[in-house]
């Protein structure tokens, strides 16, 4: 059976991966037109829904209660030029890029799939629905609601059909509005998780597209998006693999042997130099890891903007 790229529409005949996760067997397919990588059947299985996962470890890993950005969000915070309006945020979870936003002059609303996330983002602004992205569109044009920007970071990649979410997203815009987010990297030099069992995130049902900076542009373009800009940046996600590679020795000893507080057994200057080992322990490891993947642009994640067609 032929299979068709989902945002290029050409005929893919590179097949390899085969993997099953609960009940359905994928398989991994590359597409010669425009070089994403995409996961087939882009089908869910039955049982699986958002709803029914550990939302407890979603909700640690995404970061519930950060005051900070998180490093893919802080690409935007960088990058994004555009006027302050209203923003939606898709996939918003906790709200914590909500949090930001509203306080840099933005007026926020966000749709989410996850209940539990919010309940943390209502703290935030009253204005998110627990909604897909498709059932807010519906629900947003009959109210002649419109953004200035919409930004979906780690969302995309998500998307069995992702050309009609792009297209929502598009339609949801002011003419010149704004779209930004992030995706993983497939090319990032650290590959943490080269198998599901190392990092069932990056792999169905949960991601079903690995791209790479060029089919990310092509899906933007595809998605009706112009003048898009897609960069590399350090993620965060590699840094265990980067603590094994180099410093974990190092972190184990000082994290075992630097006290937390001083002692009445043991000497200033010994607590003090315990202290900034640990610290060094810590950072270095990070310092490397956004060197290096800087340094040769394979970082763990794509930034990517770009503007709707003015009407
Ligand atoms: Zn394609």
């Amino acid at each position: 059976m032929r299979i068709y790229c989902p945002i290029c529409s050409s005929a893919c005949h590179r097949r390899s991966r085969p993997f099953s996760s609960a009940g359905c067997r994928y398989q991994l397919v590359h597409c010669p037109g425009c070089d994403l990588m995409f996961w087939t059947p882009p089908s869910l299985p039955t049982e699986f829904s958002y709803a029914s996962l550990d939302f407890g470890n979603y909700d640690t890993s995404h970061g519930s209660g950060h005051e900070e950005l998180s490093a893919h969000q802080k690409g935007f915070a960088r990058n994004y030029r555009g006027p302050r309006g209203s923003l939606l945020d898709v996939g918003c979870s906790d709200g914590n890029f909500l949090r930001w936003a509203q306080s840099n002059g933005f007026e926020v609303y966000g749709v989410d799939i996850d209940s539990v996330a919010l309940q943390h983002a209502r703290r935030i602004t009253p204005r998110v629905w627990l909604l897909t992205l498709a059932e807010f569109a519906e629900w947003a044009s009959g109210q002649g609601l419109r953004f200035d920007v919409i930004t979906f970071f780690d969302v995309l990649e998500h998307q069995p059909q992702p050309l009609p979410f792009l297209q929502s997203a598009a339609r949801l815009l002011v003419p010149g509005g704004w779209i930004a987010g992030t995706v993983p990297n497939r090319r990032r030099l650290l590959k943490t998780g080269r198998s599901a069992r190392e990092a069932f995130w990056d792999f169905p049902p949960h991601h079903f597209l690995w791209f790479n900076a060029g089919a990310l542009r092509s899906a933007l373009v595809a998605g009706g998006l112009n003048g898009v800009e897609v960069q590399c940046q350090m993620y965060g996600y590699a840094t265990p693999e980067m603590l094994r590679l180099a410093g974990n020795p190092v972190k184990r000893l000082a994290l075992r042997w630097a006290p937390e507080a001083p002692s009445a057994m043991m000497p200033d200057w010994l607590f003090q130099a315990l202290r900034q080992a640990k610290l060094a322990a810590q950072v270095l490891p990070q310092a490397m890891e956004a060197g290096l993947e800087r340094l040769v642009h394979a970082g763990g994640s794509l930034y990517f903007q770009g503007r709707n067609h003015v009407d």
